[in-house]
């Protein structure tokens, strides 16, 4: 017997399988969706084994596989179909495809083991033994309870733990368990759906056992998650399971908790926070049947469920559902393939759709479930501050509105969140007299400074550099500093007032393990008056004691030289909005900004969503972006900038002469032009359908296999240019 092995390299030139011989010690072990280690021109590598067939000849000498890794299979059969489905419809080599899909301890990859975790018993064997020293009595008393930890033994005593175990007393045994195995008590669910609730519940439970996706639009607030939690708790009734996605960033201990209070130890966890060994007990959970629900980020869609009921996309317009490097799948098109290929349906929900699904949600192409209300009906008032007014009266960061709300909810002992969404202290340094700024060699982009270590540092590539005195350039020294973050916010906010017990959440105080979790829970247990944070704070967070939101430098996110900036900008304002006023408390939202009659920031002090896409949905139209067209980024990288602009002046040309009716637009520079001293040159192409360019673009991509000067990428349909 053969078998074809697709080997741990990723490489476009060596993305098929090899075959191999399997000896006659191994016939019965080999299967497919295992892994096998194989020789490999001199080394050994891990591969998937994909194929086995009776024996064929070829012209080269064929190799035995030398040994099986898996007693199961790590791939299950519809990821094998759905790994080639992805590679190429992304155009990425198979093997990441199937690497994508597993956590670390699965992946094919000679040398990194992740093992089981084992932990020791001490069990009674002998239970008519009569101890003589006081220590071996009160151990035996222990013991005659049930087994103990060995960790737990040891602290009676050791010695006569090992005098026992001599006299056959007591007997060590060895248990596997899991990592992550909090004890959380159980609670019944006492809420029960309001009408509008009642409707959208009822409409997707009659559709079990059919594919059908949903898009459940419903105002932050309006209970959605207590909908999901209602669905999944019909589907594993009936014995099947569930995947619930949602951003990294909502897998707070909140969520967390509300899943694992309501269904015990039927869930996993699946977050990128999680460690190698503790995402393998996850999945393994899920493959032995001992979980039903699995609730985690992206990567999560690829729970190896095998009875799927139903999947859940929770806040469906978040970017990071799509993988941003190959394999650049889209977590939503892979639910809507695995709900077909289980019969299940899909319901995509959010409080802000991206602008292409609720098309699709308008034009039937899923079914679209309206909570037009909060529960407590009550939505936040929401009022726009000019700060051009602001700076006149002096007050350039915190205007007289949101002073006057800020120290009234202090007064009231109520919380308040303020969103900036900018890290780091000031956005750029730069020399009064000629001008220059401080800017990243490798990126060409102007360094944040950062107060904490008093350095300048790179947001892209994490390049630092001191701070200088002097001009570089002109040896001046008035050097100064514009813009502001978080860091810097969060000092003046501690300077106005002093009796504020205030907290600060972006990527640089959330390094640290666990510290994430820390602030959201003492924000939520009132030991912090003042949250203030980054676009991290700004989603699925529900505190009931905060009454007052503030968004500074609302518009700065208009800047981005993105089409979709403006949908950005509308869904983070009335994401941040969604966080007051959740409970019994009434909420306010103070919204500042130097460009406040934009339409993405007046339409979301009235929260209307539909106003906010009927307005964006014409400039769409206008200017040929999606829903209206699909778009493929090409990307051409490498050091050579002129060898990546004749290239791309190269493939310009060749579409233009393929392809008819088709916009290509290029070559540019990236956003991110250079990162690193790699140049990224880009070519556009806005399309009707993927079948009509896929031969040529498919093409292209096999066409720089062989050129070592310049790398190629292809990213169909990006969320973030
Ligand atoms: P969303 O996900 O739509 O923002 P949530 O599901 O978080 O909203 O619900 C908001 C709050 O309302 C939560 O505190 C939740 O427990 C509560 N809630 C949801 N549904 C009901 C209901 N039918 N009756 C009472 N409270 C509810
Ligand atoms: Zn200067
Ligand atoms: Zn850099």
């Amino acid at each position: 017997m053969q078998a074809n092995v697709l080997v741990e390299i990723n490489a476009k030139k060596l993305d098929k399988t090899f075959t191999y011989h399997i000896p006659n010690n191994l016939v019965n072990d080999v299967e497919v969706g295992k892994r096998v280690k194989v020789p490999f021109s001199n080394k050994y590598l891990e591969g998937f084994v994909l194929d086995i067939h009776d024996d064929i000849k070829l012209e080269y000498k064929v190799k035995d596989i030398e040994s099986v890794i898996d007693s199961e299979p790590v791939i299950i059969p519809e990821m094998i179909k759905l790994g080639e489905f992805i590679s190429k419809n992304t155009f990425s080599t198979l093997i990441s495809t199937y690497q994508a899909m597993l956590p670390k301890a699965l992946k094919a990859k000679n040398g990194c083991v992740i093992n089981e975790k084992y932990e020791t018993y001490i069990k009674l064997i002998n239970k008519d033994f009569v101890p003589k020293t006081s220590k071996s009595k009160e151990l035996i008393e222990l013991l005659k309870k049930g087994e103990v930890l060995k960790s737990e033994a040891l602290k009676i005593s050791s010695s006569s733990i090992n005098t026992l175990k001599k006299y056959n007393v007591i007997e060590e045994v060895k248990k596997e368990v899991y990592r992550l195995d909090d004890e959380i008590e159980k609670e019944v669910p006492s809420i029960t759906l309001n009408t509008e609730q009642k409707n959208a519940y009822e409409k997707v439970i009659e559709s079990l056992n059919t594919y059908k996706p949903f898009l459940l639009y419903g105002v932050t607030g309006s209970g959605k998650t207590e909908v999901y939690m209602h669905i999944i708790d019909e589907v594993i009734k009936g014995g099947k399971e569930v995947i619930v996605l949602v951003p990294e960033i909502s897998l707070t201990p909140q969520m967390v908790n509300l899943f694992k209070k309501r269904f015990g130890k039927t869930v996993a966890i699946l977050h990128s926070g999680l460690s190698d060994g503790e995402k393998y007990d996850e999945i393994r959970k899920i493959k032995r049947k001992e979980v039903s629900i699995a609730i985690g980020a992206r990567s999560a869609i690829f729970a190896p469920f095998t009875n799927l009921g139903m999947i859940i996309i929770d806040e469906e317009h978040t970017t990071t559902y799509k993988q941003e490097n190959n394999p650049r799948y889209s977590a939503i098109d892979v639910a809507i393939y695995r709900g077909k290929y289980h019969n299940c349906p899909v319901v995509l929900g959010s409080a802000t759709p991206s602008i292409e699904s609720f098309t699709r949600a308008k034009t039937g192409e899923y079914e679209l479930l309206t909570l037009k209300h909060r529960v407590n009906n009550n939505m936040p008032h929401v009022e726009l501050v000019s700060m051009k007014d602001e700076m006149r009266k002096n007050n350039p960061v915190i205007s007289e509105k949101l002073d006057e709300e800020i120290k009234n909810r202090l007064k009231r002992h109520e919380q308040i969140i303020l969103l900036l969404n900018r890290r780091g202290y000031s956005t750029i340094i730069s020399c009064k007299e000629c001008g220059h700024v401080f800017k990243c060699p490798g990126c060409d982009i102007p360094l944040t400074y950062h107060k904490n270590i008093n350095r300048l540092k790179c947001h892209y590539c994490n390049y630092e550099m001191p701070v200088f005195k002097v001009c570089p350039e002109c040896k001046s020294e008035s050097l100064t500093n514009f813009g502001m973050g978080t860091e810097k916010l969060y000092e003046i906010v501690t300077g106005m007032y002093p009796n504020a017990k205030v907290v600060r959440m972006d990527v640089d105080t959330t390094t640290k393990k666990g510290s994430h979790e820390r602030i959201i829970n003492d924000f939520a247990n009132h030991k912090y008056d003042i949250l203030i944070g980054t676009q991290m704070i700004a989603k699925g967070l529900d505190f009931p004691l905060v009454t007052l939101v503030g968004v500074i430098n609302a518009d700065a996110s208009l800047n981005i030289p993105d089409f979709r900036s403006s949908e950005r900008t509308y869904e983070l304002l009335s994401q941040v909005s969604g966080r007051a006023g959740r409970k019994d408390l009434k909420g306010d939202v103070v919204i500042q900004g130097f460009n406040i009659d934009h339409y993405s920031i007046s339409i979301a002090s009235s929260h209307d969503y539909e106003a906010f896409y009927n307005e964006e949905i014409k400039i769409r139209k206008t200017l040929k972006y999606p829903p209206f067209c699909n778009l493929a980024f090409l990307y051409l990288k490498g050091k050579d900038l002129e060898l990546l602009n004749k290239e791309g002046k190269n493939i310009v040309n060749f579409l233009k002469s393929k392809l008819e009716n088709t916009v290509i637009l290029g070559p540019s520079m990236a956003n991110m032009y250079k990162i690193n001293n790699i140049y990224n040159v880009q070519i556009i192409i806005k399309y009707k359908s993927l079948k009509s360019i896929y031969e040529y673009l498919d093409y292209l991509n096999k066409h720089y296999l062989v050129n070592n000067k310049l790398s190629f990428e292809i990213d169909i349909n990006p969320l973030r240019m």
